[in-house]
């Protein structure tokens, strides 16, 4: 079986690096903000460009406390709404919820899957206060189109860049077009630690400063709170981890959009619909085809020894968890997650396997 992913493998291949990091961090006595969280925060940010990166547990808490600190410095209040995309997986969604801030859901270009800037404009009302556009599978949403908006309207922008680390427009990366971005190091994502982890990138110097105590009890300095905060701290063990795996992060990319590659030209079967390639900055988190029979076509696939995912089969609106949204209808949304289908594109996804893949997609036709 080819697996969908293989973090065994992934990891592997660092081995003695992470061994030799983690031996570090035991030695050092110091497991909580310390030195590898300092210089992983600062790497991360001189990767993305930005002045600021701030550590946190992971990417849901990177997009919520972002959010909360809004409101902490007056930017943001109770039923502000926020437009975020229907077709993005549940994380983007609950951080605007657990703010007691609105949700308004707005649908994606079906080319794309990315949220579209027209239907962003038809949605503001008096009451929106920021936009939280997702670069979906590790495409970027079109933020210049975005930031424009967001000027004129005079709204927030905040990332979800989850999905989208070293993902670029005009050379400009994921977490630097907005006002802060939210990323998760989650151990699938493009750079993934060895358990959870996120971080917000930012070139805010007071939007930092309220984040770095949010994320620690509300608390800059000991037993001195400024905030009713949390516990979110991106660990030691983990942020030495990372810096590891970001080394590495390029050259994973590189073979990522040298398998996508491969599949565009390879995939010749008039029942799948393949990735649009407007743009050479993909960092293809996944590769998302689709096909009228999806489910025959997943079972094909694990049939020959193929392991697919399905990127998502439920949309948000449609979950127990938004019930008073149960009614409404997002078209788009919903054929994108009855069609959708994600094919292996690891970094130890090797060219043979490829080829395997490849062909028994274009045998699809047969058992349809
Ligand atoms: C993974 C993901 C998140 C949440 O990250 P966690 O680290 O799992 O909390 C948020 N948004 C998107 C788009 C994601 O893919």
């Amino acid at each position: 079986m080819i697996s969908f992913l293989d973090l065994q493998a992934i990891n592997a291949q660092y081995r003695n690096e992470l061994i030799t990091a983690c031996t570090r961090v035991i030695d050092s006595g110091w497991y909580i903000n310390g030195n590898e969280l300092e210089q992983f925060e600062h790497d991360f940010a001189k990767y993305c460009g930005t002045k600021h990166a701030i550590g946190v547990a992971n990417g849901l808490d990177a997009l919520t406390l972002t959010l909360r600190a809004w409101k902490e410095l007056g930017k943001l209040q109770d039923g502000d709404e926020i437009i975020v995309p229907s077709n993005t997986y549940i994380a983007s969604i609950l951080a605007i919820s657990a703010n007691n801030l609105i949700p308004v859901l707005v649908e994606p270009d079906i080319t794309t899957y990315n949220i579209c800037p027209d239907k962003i404009q038809a949605a503001i009302t008096d009451r929106t206060k920021a936009v939280l556009p997702v670069h979906l599978y590790g495409r970027l949403a079109d933020m210049p189109a975005i930031i424009d908006i967001a000027k004129r309207y005079n709204l927030l922008v905040l990332e979800d860049a989850a999905q989208a680390h070293g993902a670029s427009i005009h050379g400009k990366k994921a977490g630097n077009w907005g006002d802060a971005s939210g990323f998760s190091f989650y151990p699938g994502k493009n750079l993934g630690a060895l358990g959870d982890a996120g971080a917000i990138t930012t070139n805010d110097d007071e939007l930092t400063n309220t984040l770095r105590a949010l994320r620690n009890y509300g608390s800059h300095e000991k037993y001195k709170n400024l905030f009713q905060g949390v516990n979110s701290r991106l660990d030691e063990m983990q942020a030495a981890m990372l810096s590891v795996k970001l080394q590495h992060l390029d050259t994973e990319i590189a073979h990522r959009r040298k398998i996508a590659k491969a599949y565009i030209e390879g995939i010749d079967n008039p029942a799948i619909i393949l990735p649009s390639q407007q743009d050479k900055n993909h960092v293809w988190h996944v590769f998302v085809i689709r096909c009228k029979q999806r489910d025959a076509l997943q079972n094909y696939l694990a049939e020959n020894g193929v392991q697919t995912l399905i990127h998502y089969p439920i949309p948000p609106h449609q979950q127990q968890a938004y019930k008073e949204w149960n009614n409404l209808g997002f078209p788009i949304s919903e054929k994108i997650h009855k069609e959708v289908l994600s094919l292996p594109i690891g970094p130890t996804i090797t060219d043979n396997q490829v080829i395997k893949i490849i062909s028994s997609i274009n045998n699809f036709n047969q058992v349809s």
